[in-house]
């Protein structure tokens, strides 16, 4: 019963979503493409907040980090010094039965004891054969067609996605759509230390897409095929790792309380097990959000040593050492690495900010109780009707205040339809004009969260607004 209860919150989310212009599943008109969405006017307006507060608090600052934007795809070779082309993958198998795909590990973690499936995690991760052991013994049916003893070995699946570079089919080089931002602030270390005159400890943060061949993406946006990543690679000095390994897990913590609001009950940091860390790993925490179905990988951090520059060093041929001019030394940086993915933080600030309350009058009202510098738009102006120059009041009082604040004029519907709307979209305050204001220049503002009204003069809303937002 419990779970349903769950489940049935995302199924809420995602009806929100598309009902009031947050996203809108992809393709939707020649029938979909599974697992791809499109975020609609109200849902860029919070990625685009969430991006530019993330930019503010980890490139403007802070003076040890700059920013870049390095490209999608790249020469194939950096896939191979990464360790991409042989090691990101993921296991998998069919049913022989009804040819559905199924990821191994996620598929088990359901059906086993926590106790019993962390005994195998690792071991089936390294060698997905022990999963097949597993699988066979357990007699687990397909959870499509039913059958029992249908399954095919597990194998790894690589998860990039092949495409190729250049226009005639001979010419054309085969290439990856980048599964990850990191590797494009690799590339360009020694460019930002000599150009930018950088001093170790530095970071290079950026924002962009990436794209996994996900076995089974899942879960509206926190699991795609493409995706958006925030990142920071930080490059210190070897043996003062640990140090900034600690600062930077407790700086993205502070970000997502403090900045964003996120309440804390519904995030925790999952260190990673010895034998859970990828071989180039000295540390891993995962910052996990407590999503509608259960605790979910939201941020990643991991102390990545000096492993990915000293492949490209290996790979390029170059020399992409730091040269310390102060202390006379040269030394491959070690990198502490925090890793944020966008849509999963949009699905984590939504549901977060969802609430169903009931009032007083017995009705049921939905707001989302964003924090306004997330909210998509900040102010809605109303008249109370649309006719005796209060329309016309109303969009003088917009015009002023859009200059400053996205802002939404509306003076379709009743009042209460209004607001309604408004609490959906997570709209923290709506200015109503009246006949009062015709006499006597003051409006109504309504806060969403405890729908409180006060009275003021127009001519005080933009230093209201200024304290509040
Ligand atoms: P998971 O274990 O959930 O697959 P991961 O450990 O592979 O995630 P990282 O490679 O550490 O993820 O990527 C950093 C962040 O990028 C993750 O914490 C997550 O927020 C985001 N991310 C990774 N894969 C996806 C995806 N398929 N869809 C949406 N976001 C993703």
């Amino acid at each position: 019963m419990a779970k349903e209860k769950e489940e049935g919150s995302l199924k809420q989310l995602v009806a929100l979503s598309k009902r009031r212009g947050f996203v809108f599943p992809g393709s939707e008109i020649y029938g979909g493409l599974s697992n791809t969405f499109d975020y609609g006017p109200y849902g860029i307006e919070i990625l685009n907040n969430l991006k530019k507060l993330w930019w503010e608090y980890f490139v403007h600052r802070r003076d040890d980090v700059v920013g870049l934007d390095s490209s999608i795809l790249l020469n194939p070779m950096v896939w191979e010094a990464s360790g991409h082309v042989s090691n990101f993958s993921d296991p998998l198998m069919d049913c022989k039965s009804c040819k559905t795909r199924i990821r191994v590990d996620h598929f088990l973690e359901e059906r086993m004891t926590p106790e019993e499936f962390e005994k195998y995690k690792n071991i089936g991760l390294k060698d997905p054969t022990e999963f097949t052991f597993l699988i066979k013994t357990g007699k687990y049916p397909c959870p499509n067609c039913g059958n029992v003893g249908t399954f095919t070995e597990a194998r790894n699946f690589n998860l990039m996605f092949k495409t190729s570079h250049g226009a005639s089919e001979e010419g054309s080089l085969d290439i990856y759509l980048r599964p990850e931002t990191a590797q494009g602030i690799f590339l360009n270390f020694k460019n930002i230390y000599t150009a930018c005159r950088k001093k170790i400890p530095f970071g290079v943060a950026q924002i962009g897409k990436s794209f996994r061949n996900e076995i089974m993406a899942r879960q509206f946006v926190f699991r795609t095929r493409e995706f958006e990543q925030m990142e920071m690679e930080f490059f210190c000095e070897p043996g003062s790792q640990k140090e900034w390994f600690i600062f930077w897990v407790d700086y993205c913590m502070n970000w997502l309380t403090d900045t964003l609001g996120l309440k804390k009950e519904n995030l925790r940091i999952r260190e990673h097990a010895k034998e859970e860390l990828s071989f180039y790993s000295e540390a891993t925490s995962d910052i996990e959000y407590k999503f509608p179905w259960g605790w979910g990988e939201l941020w990643g951090v991991a102390s990545r040593t000096d492993y990915d520059m000293s492949q490209h060093e290996k790979f390029s041929g170059q020399d992409l050492k730091y040269h310390d001019q102060v202390k006379g030394t040269k030394y491959i940086p070690y990198v502490i690495e925090p890793a944020l993915g966008l849509n999963r933080l949009f699905l984590a600030v939504m549901s977060d900010a969802y609430e169903e309350e009931k009032l007083d009058d017995g009705e049921t009202r939905t707001v989302l109780h964003l924090a306004p510098r997330i909210s998509p738009v900040k102010i809605a102006v109303f008249p109370l009707m649309k006719k005796d120059g209060l329309d016309m009041k109303a969009k003088v009082i917009f015009e002023s205040l859009r200059f400053h604040w996205y802002s939404d004029y509306d003076d379709s519907a009743a009042i209460g339809k209004r607001y309604r709307r408004h609490d959906e979209l997570g709209t923290p305050f709506c200015v109503t004009v009246d006949y009062d204001t015709l006499k006597d220049n003051t409006v109504t503002v309504r806060e969403r969260d405890k729908m409180t009204q006060i009275r003021m003069e127009i001519g005080e809303l933009k230093p209201f607004f200024l304290d509040k937002m």
